[in-house]
């Protein structure tokens, strides 16, 4: 008989951005490296049905599952750890909650009873906690909650959670992640807002079974032990997790600590198998060796670390399977003029086109693509990126001057980019993009179709506009060569300058696929031609 699920709830204190997505992913890593099946969720308390419609200003990059959910960048680091692909279900918002709530209220399911936070919003999350348990067995379900203790938005999840902890017993941990600060003033750690945020979780009901204290110092045992005692927590199941020079580094620092141990004995499994990090620690030692630098320019709007983080984690993973460090540097396309732009590209062994929506910056763009392909600079676009290079093809090479995207220049003869048949009646914004996993097939004597090893993909997307199919021969005749199409609609998903040294352009989004022990073939070969040009 199989074992029944478990679940492990993973929530914050004291501070947000804690790293409760790393935490989480590192936990799956260690009970999958046990040979156990797991999956990892999110339950974001905000209001949007999905941060699609969000300002990466807001929330950082809009992570896209292949089965064309947008969500949370979390979800990122939870494939990247852990190699698995998660679904529309590992990702849920308040806003999805209710709106399932009220539609089951107007469809008239509730037989004439009043709607309350509790109980008809809390059994939607227990409902939607246990969703993907249901349709497959999984050993462990991870759920982090998005927020920390205390929000009011949060509180029907805390709710949700006590609730299932009651139902099930052994089967269902909390892990609790807060932060020791550390006061130069008093030469001291504060234990005191872990306390307070312990306290805060037990007035609604919830024990921690295991705390994880975020510090940037190293914490001596007599601090862990006093937060223990202060907090009702076994000594062993307080851990900590101070500042590693890598967050894939975060796994093995938990493994030495055992929290997987601690968690496997909270939840009743006393017999566990032994781990296999081989892989893992293969590529921190690869890592580690990595010193010598490729420098990587990612031109794009927002200059802000998560806006570009899969990408950015991808380029870095890419790096170390190179046997270099990839050190990325900041272009912003708002500030790229025809006379700068040879000093802004100074020093740079290779440029990633960003993704993107709207006319801010892209002139920039179109001019860093002009630069790389007139360099021969190696160069990935990629969505927004490669449009750009389309743009910046039409207008120095086949001779449109006025050449655009639709999406910028609705009334341009040229509009080599151009809105796609299906998008044209869509009024609403949120989740009505090209979205999720297309597949593709790789042109024979491509270059891609070389990276890839192989003839059909299927890749990730997020766009509304296409390449414009009528200008193709041209293309083709002058040197852009459409390497990669959809099999049933034709539409150009890759260009490719064969001549150059690596100039390429996705209209889907490699980024969300590189995973920590497969890193993406067109990432590793891209920086395989940066290294090539240093
Ligand atoms: N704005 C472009 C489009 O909608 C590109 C989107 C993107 O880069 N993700 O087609």
């Amino acid at each position: 008989m199989r074992a029944k699920t478990k679940y492990i709830f993973v929530t914050g204190g004291v501070v947000s951005s804690l790293g409760k997505g790393i935490i989480s992913s590192s936990i799956g890593k260690l009970l999958q490296a046990r040979g156990y099946k797991i999956t990892i969720q999110k339950f974001d308390p905000y209001i949007n049905i999905d941060p699609g419609t969000l300002n990466p200003y807001e929330h950082g990059e809009c992570y896209v599952t292949q089965d064309g959910m947008e969500t949370d960048l979390d979800l990122g680091h939870y494939e990247r750890f852990t190699g698995i692909r998660t679904t529309r279900n590992n990702s849920v918002t308040t806003g999805r909650i209710y709106r399932s709530v009220i539609d089951k209220e107007r469809r008239g399911d509730y037989l004439g009873k009043t709607i309350q936070v509790v109980p008809h919003i809390t059994d939607e999350i227990k409902r939607r906690i246990k969703a993907n348990a249901e349709g497959e067995h999984y050993d462990f379900v991870i759920t982090e909650i998005g927020g920390t203790i205390g929000d009011i938005e949060s509180a029907p999840f805390m709710e949700a959670i006590r609730q299932m902890r009651w139902e099930m017993g052994r089967d269902a941990v909390n892990i609790h992640l807060t932060y020791v600060p550390y006061l130069n003033a008093a030469g001291e750690f504060k234990t005191k807002p872990t306390q307070h945020s312990v306290k805060e979780l037990q007035s609604v009901g919830i024990q921690p079974d295991i705390l994880i204290l975020r510090t940037e110092h190293h914490l001596e045992r007599s601090v862990l032990n006093k937060v223990a005692s202060f907090c009702n927590v076994d000594a062993d199941c307080v851990v900590q997790s101070e500042d590693l020079p890598s967050i894939y580094d975060v796994p093995i620092n938990m493994y030495k600590q055992e929290l997987d141990l601690s968690i496997l004995r909270k939840l009743g499994v006393d017999i566990a198998p032994a781990p296999d990090l081989d892989q893992w620690y293969r590529f921190l030692q690869l890592q580690k060796e990595a010193d010598k630098e490729v420098h990587i320019g990612l031109v794009g709007k927002y200059d802000l670390q998560d806006a570009y983080k899969s990408i950015r984690e991808s380029l870095l993973l890419a790096a170390v399977y190179n046997g270099r460090k990839a050190t990325l540097h900041f272009v912003n396309s708002e500030t790229i003029d025809e006379k700068n732009i040879a000093e802004q590209l100074k020093g740079l062994s290779g440029i990633v086109i960003c993704p993107g929506f709207g006319e801010r910056g892209t002139e920039g763009k179109i001019i860093a693509a002009s630069c790389a392909r007139t360099h021969n600079l190696p160069a990935f676009g990629i969505c927004l990126g490669m449009q750009m290079m389309v743009i910046e093809f039409a207008r120095n090479v086949l001779g449109f001057a006025d050449a655009h995207s639709a999406e910028m220049n609705p009334k341009t003869k040229h509009n080599v980019v151009d809105i796609m048949e299906e998008q044209k009646q869509i009024t609403n914004m949120g989740g009505t993009m090209r979205l999720g996993a297309y597949e593709c097939d790789l042109h024979e004597g491509s270059r891609v179709r070389a990276i890839y090893g192989k003839a059909h993909i299927a890749e990730r997307h997020r766009h509304r506009y296409e390449f414009n199919s009528r200008f193709k021969d041209k293309y083709e005749t002058a040197g852009m060569k459409c390497v990669g199409t959809n099999p049933d609609t034709d539409l150009v998903e890759i260009v490719e300058i064969p001549e150059l040294r690596w100039y390429i352009g996705t209209q889907f989004h490699p980024e969300y696929a590189s995973t920590v022990l497969h890193p993406h073939p067109l990432f590793v070969d891209f920086i395989k031609a940066a290294i090539s040009c240093d």
